[in-house]
């Protein structure tokens, strides 16, 4: 892949756009939105070949968030797992953040995990099954013995990326049971037991999908979709708010108040689902 002339975290003009309407959103909003908000990352502090979408967040602005996060957001900090719960019994108040990384980068470990621990903050790290046991760049990657090293840290919370990273909706109902199959089975052998959430590959997902997953063994589904989370969800179809390079502290407690939430219009319109 050739490297793009413009930094990622420089903003595409489509992020200009969105995050100058989001401006005018947070204009008129006084607290953040209710329910249960889930941060989407990827890589932290790498250098990721072809990002142009500024996936990659640098460490010190990552640091910034979390310290923003814990110490003036208001929000309640939860885990995934106990967050999703929580908000089914209706036992959340306000607004309560769970933090999450897909893909299992190699700097979640290296990077992300010691200022999660320093502030206390538990997370999720989506992994690919098949990108353990072969990473395709292994610099890039977590593999089996970095996993069980990132799994052993305080507050942290394994789930399943799909076992080849496809677009679950785009795969037969056959190949949809023995990907969800192999990605359990593999991080079960690593870990001791199956994952219990998943994040769909691609933010691809549909009724069909969810109720395979949920055959599969899985209570809790992550997709790219932004929005917080109601008591009324469903598990299968948590929402999740994406953050990217050329956020700032700014952006982030935009991103955090529901500022983007209307983004979700456009992404139920049209989603880039790789063939
Ligand atoms: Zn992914």
């Amino acid at each position: 892949m050739t490297r793009m002339a413009v930094a990622p975290d420089t903003p595409t003009p489509v992020q200009r756009w969105v995050r100058r309407i989001a401006r005018m959103v947070g204009v008129v909003r006084t607290r953040p939105r209710a329910g249960l908000r889930v941060l989407l990352y990827h890589a932290v502090g790498t250098d990721v070949p072809g990002d142009r979408y500024g996936m990659s967040v640098t460490q010190r602005a990552f640091a910034d968030q979390m310290q923003w996060l814990r110490d003036e957001s208001g929000c309640a900090i939860v885990s995934l797992e106990s967050g999703a719960a929580r908000l089914a019994r209706r036992e959340l108040t306000g607004t309560a953040v769970a933090v999450t990384f897909d893909d299992g980068y190699r700097d979640v470990l290296s990077q992300a995990a010691p200022v999660l621990d320093r502030y206390g903050i538990p997370f999720t790290v989506f992994v690919v099954g098949s990108y353990l046991e072969r990473p395709p760049t292994a610099r890039l990657f977590l593999d089996t013995e970095s996993l069980r090293e990132l799994a052993a840290v305080p507050n942290a919370t394994i789930g399943a990326h799909g076992y080849t990273h496809r677009p679950l909706s785009r795969l037969s109902d056959e190949v949809l049971d023995d990907e969800l199959r192999a990605v359990r089975q593999g991080l079960a052998e690593h870990l001791g037991a199956p994952p219990s959430g998943i994040a769909y590959p691609h933010g691809a997902v549909d009724r069909r999908v969810i109720d395979r997953v949920k055959a599969a063994g899985f209570q809790l589904g992550a997709t790219s979709f932004v929005g917080v989370n109601q008591p009324n969800v469903l598990p299968l179809s948590l929402r999740r708010t994406e953050l990217l390079a050329s956020d700032g502290v700014n952006e982030f407690a935009g991103k955090i108040r529901g500022d983007y939430d209307w983004y979700q219009v456009r992404q139920r319109l049209y989603w880039p689902v790789p063939a």
